[in-house]
């Protein structure tokens, strides 16, 4: 249904661009009185709305959209998610849906019975025809429900954030009726028109809102007070409440929370309601935010009033500098794109899950952009992001179902010229918090990282064109990447071929021309061409309607001594070859022994005739060193490696700094050169002693021509331990299929390996797979490290074949693992060895997950006993590659040697350590399942928030570990608890960070002197 409606409206809309004399748009005015019960988190009211038909068509119908309608099972939405693997919706309680109920709907007076809901359309059939130039008056009385998560709505606890809540006509303009249902990507499209709001809720509730409260005096039981000049006013209603004016002091500076002023609980003071009488216009959309807990900044920026809503947990974030960013952000799009035209702003901390979601003149930004990132320049941008829609969304009323690459394009396009414009472009503070961590971190720019991802997408080959409508687009990575970054990336392309005086004028143009309208993306390329005054086409063609990438070279530079006009220096011969589809003008930096000293542009004309190089010859007075296409990083060129005449690539070297000294530490991939990321390193083991090495990471981009080695050298025992890998994609044009070869010596083991790989890179695939083909040679060479005789001497050299992969259902998720290995030529031992398991894990059962997990194993030949498996730990050759376990004394021996610590795996039977067994044969199951974390009764700061990190596990398994040649029938049981403690910071120092006490308390098989029922223990830290 979705792809038909979006089939049947928008190749009408790219074929037929109507002249702007045939431009027309309705505009609807509502009346609304709502109550809200957080109690039960419905809306209950009635709404009236005066239709004004604009258009030149008599229209028999208006078509409602009902969003809330898609957050229950069977909506599309549901269907589309199931579709991807999602069953959120389809599992979703009754209690945390979504719904917009008509429980009433007149039509002129006239009760409407005949009207059809389809999910989240609504068609109306109209009493009376209604003709150009005339009016209609709806009412309808309608009760919805705000759905727990519904993106870009959503509530928690007693927080709401409302929008999408009331039944609103769908847009009806010169390509027809926009009746486009809501699903996950496309968001809105809506006609422009006056509010007049009354939402009543338990006086205890502060509400945010777009427009603005015609009853403040009534609502706060005073005036807000008024900032003056550049100040801003922290926690306004503290001044209410004391009833006092805010002294000239406390309008500087921060104080502490309003929610220590203790206020009544909703569900107490139900009797006690009020009235938020709200007025907005000229706007298309309505949305608001309720909470008890909002403290309110207050700041102006003209006659504008600027506002921040946010709660006691994000204080230290978000007080005076939200409301302040909110300014700057304001002030910044007021001055590059069109003065601010409404009478307030708000900035709300919201429960919504995407990073922020934009309405007129409010925005949601989530909580979490405060309590998990690392940079204030985070939330700052995603407010400069959001502030920056009310311009693009808000005040160009664009499509954004159709054509999200204009309202995210641009918004994100602006949010980094934002960004730029006040922290600079390169050189900025934008990743750091000290100023010692500008010496040594690397350093991130809105712009790199906007190339960066749209880069590695297109490299991908999975990519669409930018002008894909939203719901078209194969999946939400490739919509969000393009609409996103793609998009920004192409905008300041278009800038550079414009040249920025032109695009200042067109986007002011932009404003002028089609404020509070529906501009469609043809109008946006005639104006940029009226601008630019010339033909753009070949410019839009290939970066909205082709996935056609970008990839200049600088072949050659021949430089010749000859004379000029009286002048000795050099002929410069430069042939510069194009090895892409699209084109570009270009820039030429020459650089004379390093210094820059020219540059020269040659035009996209060049380009047009469609030649795939071009020679010209220039004539420079000395030699240059270096020939650079260009050097300032405009083009989203896809390999800029081969952009410089000069042999080696372009090397940037960043120190990483370990996270367990600087968490927040970041890799930065680079678009312009290869990064190598290094730092030193240091390890213990009792065998080795003491190791100090270095460790280097280089990568162009993520996947291209990875190299990492890794050297550390055993102060004591002088020994030399090593790891070197290199991988880099098969085919540039599809990273996901990759080749490798590694080596390394590892505390008495070495390992060789060349293989191809082949691993879903889209975070979000829902089908996560990976499947690996190596041939490696694995020996020992120092048995002094090993516990036991984990592992034999010699030669084992092997043709392997892995495979993994996730299936998420509905029920829960689904992991089928295999592999496969034979030994091939070299080898000391020879055998097959095939293993296959299947984890099953279902939500919903009981407290938390069940787990049900299965595994088989079969050897054949003479198996090494690294090759064994076992009944009670993990492999050999997973136990080397963790560093904790793989050597003797990285832990103190004795845990392991008295059977209290282990690396889990193999048949998973921890209860049998003591007994330890390993054989050419494994099969067993398991069944866990999660119980509650323990809670304390009372609240202690730190501990309360830790008890949350442990998460005890019942289990019950079964299996048995053999060899042929044995005859007992032992297939041994055991049950007991699983109590996993995730220590906060160890993930930081090593890779594992899960701390996890095994009490198998009841085993079948028991030694002598134990029971079957007994309190035994061991533990074992996981990653
Ligand atoms: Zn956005």
């Amino acid at each position: 249904m979705r792809l038909f409606i979006s089939a049947m409206i928008l190749p009408a809309m790219f074929a037929l661009a109507p002249a702007d004399d045939d431009y027309f748009q309705q505009r609807v005015s509502y009346k609304i009185k709502v109550d809200l019960d957080p109690t039960t988190a419905r809306l209950s009211g009635t709404e009236a709305i005066d239709y004004y038909n604009n258009s030149p068509d008599t229209l028999h119908e208006v078509y409602f959209h009902l969003y809330f309608n898609a957050f229950q099972a069977g909506s599309y939405l549901d269907r589309q998610f199931q579709e991807e693997g999602d069953y959120s919706i389809a599992s979703t309680s009754e209690r945390d849906i979504g719904f917009v109920n008509i429980d009433l709907l007149k039509n002129d007076g006239a009760q409407v019975k005949d009207h059809a809901i389809d999910n989240t359309i609504m068609r109306v059939p109209l009493v009376h025809p209604l003709p150009p130039g005339d009016s209609t008056y709806f009412y309808t009385e309608f009760t919805s429900q705000i759905p727990a998560q519904g993106f870009r709505a959503a509530r928690s606890g007693n927080h709401f954030d409302v929008a999408q809540w009331y039944p609103k006509p769908a847009v009806y303009d010169r390509y027809g009726w926009h009746i486009d249902q809501y699903l996950s990507n496309g968001e809105f499209y809506g006609e422009y028109g006056d509010f007049d709001v009354e939402i009543t809720m338990p006086d205890s509730f502060i509400i945010a809102h777009c427009g603005t409260l015609k009853n403040e005096e009534e609502v706060f039981g005073a005036r807000l007070p008024s900032p003056v000049g550049d100040s801003v006013i922290v926690d306004a209603l503290k001044y209410i409440r004391a009833d006092s004016a805010p002294a000239e002091s406390d309008l500087q500076k921060a104080v502490t929370s309003a929610a220590q002023q203790g206020k009544g609980s909703t569900l107490q003071n139900v009797q006690n309601l009020k009235i938020w009488k709200i007025r907005a216009s000229n706007i298309h959309d309505f949305a608001f935010c309720a909470d008890p807990q909002f403290m309110i900044d207050i700041c102006r920026y003209g006659d504008l009033i600027i506002k921040s809503y946010y709660t006691p947990e994000v204080i230290r974030h978000w007080q005076r500098k939200a409301v302040d960013y909110t300014r700057r952000a304001i002030r910044f799009y007021s001055e590059s794109c069109f003065p601010w035209p409404y009478d307030q702003y708000s900035t709300v901390v919201a429960a919504v899950s995407s990073g922020g979601m934009e309405y007129p003149d409010l925005t949601m930004i989530s909580g979490s952009y405060s309590a998990d990132n690392p940079y204030d320049h985070d939330l700052e941008a995603t407010i400069a992001h959001e502030v920056g829609h009310a311009w693009f969304y808000g005040i160009l009323g664009f499509n954004e179902t159709a054509e999200a690459f204009l309202d995210e394009g641009l918004t994100s396009f602006f949010t980094i010229k934002y960004m730029e414009n006040h922290y600079g472009r390169f050189e900025n503070d934008l990743t750091y918090e000290h100023r010692w961590q500008k010496e040594l971190l690397p350093n991130g720019n809105y712009r790199n990282e906007a190339q960066t991802k749209y880069i590695e997408k297109a490299l991908t080959g999975t990519e669409d064109p930018l002008a894909t409508p939203s719901e078209i687009f194969r999946d939400w990575w490739s919509y969000y990447v393009s609409s996103y970054h793609k998009a920004a990336s192409v905008y300041f392309m278009l800038q550079f071929a414009m040249g920025d005086d032109k695009f200042d004028k067109f986007i002011d143009a932009l404003f002028q021309r089609w404020a509070f309208k529906h501009p469609y993306f043809s109008n946006f390329q005639d104006l940029a061409e009226e601008i630019h005054g010339g033909d753009l086409d070949w410019f839009f063609h290939q970066w909205f309607h082709t996935t056609w990438t970008l990839d200049y070279a600088l072949e050659s530079v021949r430089s010749v001594k000859a004379d000029s006009g009286g002048w000795t220096g050099f002929n410069n011969a430069i042939r510069i070859k194009n090895n892409g589809r699209c084109i570009a003008p270009l820039k030429l930096t020459v650089y004379y022994k390093d210094t820059l000293a020219d540059t020269l542009t040659i035009p996209v004309s060049v380009w047009q005739k469609g030649v795939d190089s071009f020679d010209t010859t220039v004539f420079f007075e000395s030699r240059p060193s270096k020939v650079t296409i260009d050097s300032d990083l405009m083009l989203a060129d896809i390999n800029r490696l081969n952009n410089s005449s000069s042999h080696l690539p372009p090397v940037t070297f960043q120190f990483m700094v370990p996270k367990f000294v600087y968490p927040k530490n970041h890799i930065e991939y680079l678009v312009d050169s290869y990064r190598i990321a290094h730092r030193p390193t240091a390890w213990y083991n009792s065998v080795g002693g003491i190791k100090l090495g270095y460790a280097f990471d280089g990568a162009y981009l993520e996947y291209f021509k990875r190299l990492r080695f890794n050297a550390a050298l055993g102060i004591q025992s002088g020994h030399f331990d090593y790891a070197a890998a290199f991988d880099n994609a098969l085919v540039p044009s599809d990273p996901r299929f990759s080749y490798f070869v590694a080596s390394k010596e590892l505390e008495g083991r070495g390992r060789q390996a060349i293989g191809a790989r082949f691993e879903s890179l889209d975070p979000q695939d829902p089908r996560m797979t990976q499947a690996i083909f190596a041939v490696q040679r694995n020996y020992l060479f120092d048995s002094a490290y090993l516990y036991g005789d984990s592992w034999s001497p010699g030669n084992v050299v092997t043709a392997d074949l892995s495979f993994s992969r996730r299936f998420d259902q509905r029920f829960g998720v689904i992991i089928l693992q295999g592999s496969l290995s034979n030994t091939t030529f070299g080898s000391d031992y020879q055998f097959r060895r095939a293993a296959a398991g299947l984890a099953i894990s279902v939500e919903g059962v009981g407290v938390g997950k069940t787990n049900l997990q299965m595994k088989l194993g079969r050897a054949d030949g003479d198996i090494p006993s690294q090759r064994r498996f076992s009944l009670s730990t993990a492999d050999s050759y997973d136990i080397w590659d963790s560093p904790l376990f793989r050597s003797r004394g990285t832990l103190p021996d004795r845990w392991k040697d008295d059977g209290h610590l282990f690396k889990p795996g193999g048949a998973g039977l921890s209860g049998y350590l003591r007994q330890g067994s390993s054989g050419a044969r494994l099969i067993s199951v398991g069944i866990s399942n999660d119980l509650p974390s323990p809670r304390l009764p009372f609240k202690i700061p730190v501990l309360t928030r830790q008890m949350a990190n442990i998460r005890p596990q019942f289990y019950f398994a079964g299996g048995r570990v053999w060899s042929p040649a044995d005859t007992a029938d032992d297939f041994l049981y055991e049950a007991g608890l699983v109590v996993t403690y995730e220590v906060p910071f160890l993930g930081l120092l090593f890779n594992e960070c899960r701390l996890s006490l095994h009490l198998p308390l009841w085993i079948s098989k028991p030694q002598p002197d134990e029971d079957n029922l007994e309190w035994r223990w061991a533990f074992s830290i996981t990653s």
